[in-house]
């Protein structure tokens, strides 16, 4: 099969080899430099300020998300979040769930936040956004958030799950006070990793919070990651395969080159489908997905006839959308043949009147 899902997404080949290992035991020197090195190199990748730290969590890209609003916001905090999609709603839940004081900032869906829907928040202390909305493919335009949070003193944080290698993020360009990504999307390694850079300020309001839980806890994971180790059994395989592949697009050409490649694959399949009955979702699309409307059909059985008769997958929507909306991601190890294979198979539909 190939997959054109949004995560987990294919892994080239020598990434696949070290799953094909018993995990090794990891309270030891050799893991703790592996660690530590990981560390390292997601900060340097996501141009963090001096004296960022970087955890990593045993846990889907959601147990990040949580983490943050339980142990980096307060109760004193006044959060806007910003909601555009099945991503945005979700942190809107955490906040209800944590009963963090906060106001939504709805989005609608596909479409670009505009700075007036800013207007009369000026008095809060603390943003969360999903830098790309995944549900629909739109990529916030985060240079006027942050202006807008700078300006006003307001906290930054930023789920860039989706968007860590497929889209420009400069942490300390963006003041984001936290960031955090997955190892299932771009990073392009088994699941099981959240992955959650703090730069100063996060730090100092972790440090000042009150302990909330055990498990997520952001003290804990600090503390433990000065040796490079965690407080509990970590997905060890996951966290080399990190490794191997931070190591690999630092020495081919880092996040820029990266990028290109995804931002080219997205450009190749945007432009050579663009006769096909779709239209378009996303009023600005992040380079990692793009959402499509079948004009003449409904989404769920493009999904089904990709999936039975070509072999691949995409991405359906969830809920209420499912039969309006499909996604095709672009991060992964795709190959310029596969993603051939994927637009020929689209063709192919179309004249045979399936779309
Ligand atoms: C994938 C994703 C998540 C996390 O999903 P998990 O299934 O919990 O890993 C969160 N936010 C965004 C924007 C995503 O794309």
């Amino acid at each position: 099969m190939l997959n054109f899902t949004v995560g987990p997404v294919m892994s080239n080949p020598d990434i696949i080899e070290i799953a094909n290992h018993s995990t090794p035991y990891f309270r030891t020197p050799e893991f703790s430099e592996i660690m530590l090195e990981n560390e390292s190199m997601i900060l340097e990748m996501l141009h963090a300020p001096a004296g960022s730290r970087c955890v990593f969590l045993t846990s889907s890209g959601t147990g990040a998300m949580e983490s943050m609003v339980m142990n980096i916001l307060n109760d004193k905090d006044k959060i806007i979040v910003i909601n555009g999609g099945s991503f945005g709603h979700r942190f809107v839940e955490l906040c209800e769930l944590h009963k963090r004081e906060h106001t939504q900032v709805k989005c609608e869906f596909g479409h670009q936040i505009k700075r007036r829907q800013l207007d009369g928040l000026e008095d809060y202390t603390a943003m969360l956004v999903n830098m790309h909305e995944t549900s629909s493919g739109v990529l916030y335009d985060m240079n006027m958030i942050s202006e807008f949070c700078r300006k006003n003193n307001i906290q930054l944080f930023v789920d860039a799950i989706s968007a860590f290698l497929a889209d420009e993020l400069d942490m300390e360009g963006l003041r984001a006070a936290a960031v955090i990504t997955g190892s299932q999307k771009a990073l392009a390694v088994q699941p099981g990793i959240a992955v959650m850079a703090l730069a100063p300020e996060a730090l100092k309001r972790i440090e000042e919070n009150k302990e909330v839980c055990m498990y997520l806890s952001l003290k804990q994971a600090l503390k433990n990651g000065e040796r490079g180790q965690t407080p509990f059994t970590p997905a060890v395989t996951t966290l080399l395969q990190i490794h191997k592949r931070l190591k690999e697009i630092l020495s081919q050409g880092g996040v820029f080159e990266e990028r290109r490649m995804i931002a080219s694959t997205a450009e190749n399949f945007r432009s050579s489908i663009k006769d096909l009955p779709f239209e378009f979702v996303a009023e600005s699309p992040s380079n990692a997905v793009t959402a499509l409307h079948p004009i003449n059909v409904r989404a769920t059985e493009i999904v089904k006839i990709l999936k039975n008769e070509y072999g691949i997958w995409a991405c359906p929507n969830g809920g209420d959308k499912a039969d309006e909306i499909f996604r095709i991601g672009h991060i992964g190890y795709i190959t310029k043949e596969d993603n051939n294979k994927l637009i020929d198979a689209l063709h192919n539909m179309n004249r045979r009147g399936l779309l």
